[in-house]
């Protein structure tokens, strides 16, 4: 094999399940979908019905929205360049497109010919020439997308990839889900989108570690009520060329290319799991100054930021609520309003 497709580390934020105590037991669902391990745990009567309703939930959302499964609704989109999309697969689609004006096109879905190019989290990863990306790029952007009725259509050679939100929606469903079981204490991690669904069972809040993306072990945890945290990291999936050259799977729609970034991880924390995907990706390609600005006036969220000189830069809210890691090389900095 020339090229070597590694997983560098499937789960970039966990959830620390340990300390809880109490009569409750937990329920637990792992299960592998949307190519990453899951594991969902919830507490409470109804905590069985709603895991496995959740498990249902996220393998539909698989069946619609992977662009690699024929016959998904993406896949029909792609291959066909026109398709009646089921009604969560156009509202996820209609949320993308928005977030793409939001991030100012940092995160945009249309970037699909360009990951089937480089192929980084496929079988056969490569380096596209340089002529090659030049001939993709004009191929990226939302205006490539049209709506008209129940129809969507697509501009010839253009395609989508939801990779970079889908986790993030199905977290969402899960925690609809989660609200309609009455569950009142669970936790989800989706790879690296976690759902902390009210607090654990004994009242403190949930701890959710977010990884160190130099090591194995964590930069700091964050104690969590009733939200999402989503990491979106280049040494979460890369592969390594025969020069050397590693390539990481967060491209830049502007260069066509993986995102030269100063930053190694972007956990974003707020209460919308579709939107904490979405601005994790797009927060990675604009960097750390781009990021801080993009926060400052968006506002909304929260977010941990570990820049490539060893930083780990977290928004002021989370200064009660972010612990340190002891035994790491990092500064811990609160990023000024
Ligand atoms: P995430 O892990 O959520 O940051 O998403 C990364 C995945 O989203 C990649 O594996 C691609 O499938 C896709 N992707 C890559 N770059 C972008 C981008 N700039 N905007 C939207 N999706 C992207
Ligand atoms: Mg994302």
């Amino acid at each position: 094999m020339l090229r070597r497709f590694t997983v560098a580390a499937l789960l970039c934020a966990l959830l620390l399940l340990t300390g809880c105590t109490g009569a409750d037991t937990p329920k637990v669902l792992s299960l592998f979908a949307m190519d990453t391990y899951m594991t969902l745990t919830a507490y409470g009567k109804d905590a069985d019905e709603a895991l496995s309703e959740a498990g249902r939930t996220i393998n539909d959302l698989e069946q619609l929205l992977s662009r690699t499964r024929e016959g998904s609704d993406v896949w029909q989109l792609n291959h066909n360049h026109t398709a009646r999309l089921q009604a969560q697969t156009a509202a996820l689609l209609h949320a993308a497109l928005q977030y793409a004006a939001d991030t100012d096109g940092a995160f945009d879905v249309t970037v699909a010919p360009l990951v089937e190019a480089w192929n980084i989290t496929g079988e056969t990863p490569r380096v596209p020439s340089e002529a090659e990306l030049a001939a993709l790029l004009p191929l990226v952007g939302s205006e490539h997308v049209h709506f008209s009725g129940a129809l969507t259509t697509l501009d010839a050679d253009c395609g989508v990839d939801l990779g970079g939100i889908a986790k993030g929606y199905a977290s969402d469903q899960v925690a609809a889900v989660f609200a309609a079981h009455g569950i009142k204490s669970g936790a989800v991690s989706l790879g690296g989108n976690v759902y902390v669904c009210g607090s654990r069972p004994d009242g403190t809040p949930w701890r959710v570690a977010v990884k160190d993306p130099r090591g194995d072990g964590f930069a700091c945890t964050l104690a969590l009520r009733d939200a999402f945290a989503v990491t979106s990291g280049a040494y979460q999936r890369s592969f390594t060329a025969p020069d050397g050259t590693v390539y990481h799977h967060i491209l830049n729609p502007a260069t066509g290319a993986p995102a030269l970034s100063d930053l190694l991880s972007v956990t974003v924390v707020c209460d919308q799991g579709t939107m904490a995907d979405a601005y994790s990706t797009a927060l990675f390609v604009m960097g750390q100054e781009g990021a801080e600005a993009f926060w400052r006036k968006a506002d909304g969220f929260s977010m941990v930021l570990i820049t490539a000189d060893g930083r780990v830069r977290y928004t002021p809210d989370l200064a009660d609520q972010l612990t340190k890691q002891e035994g790491v090389s990092y500064v811990y900095e609160s990023i000024p309003r």
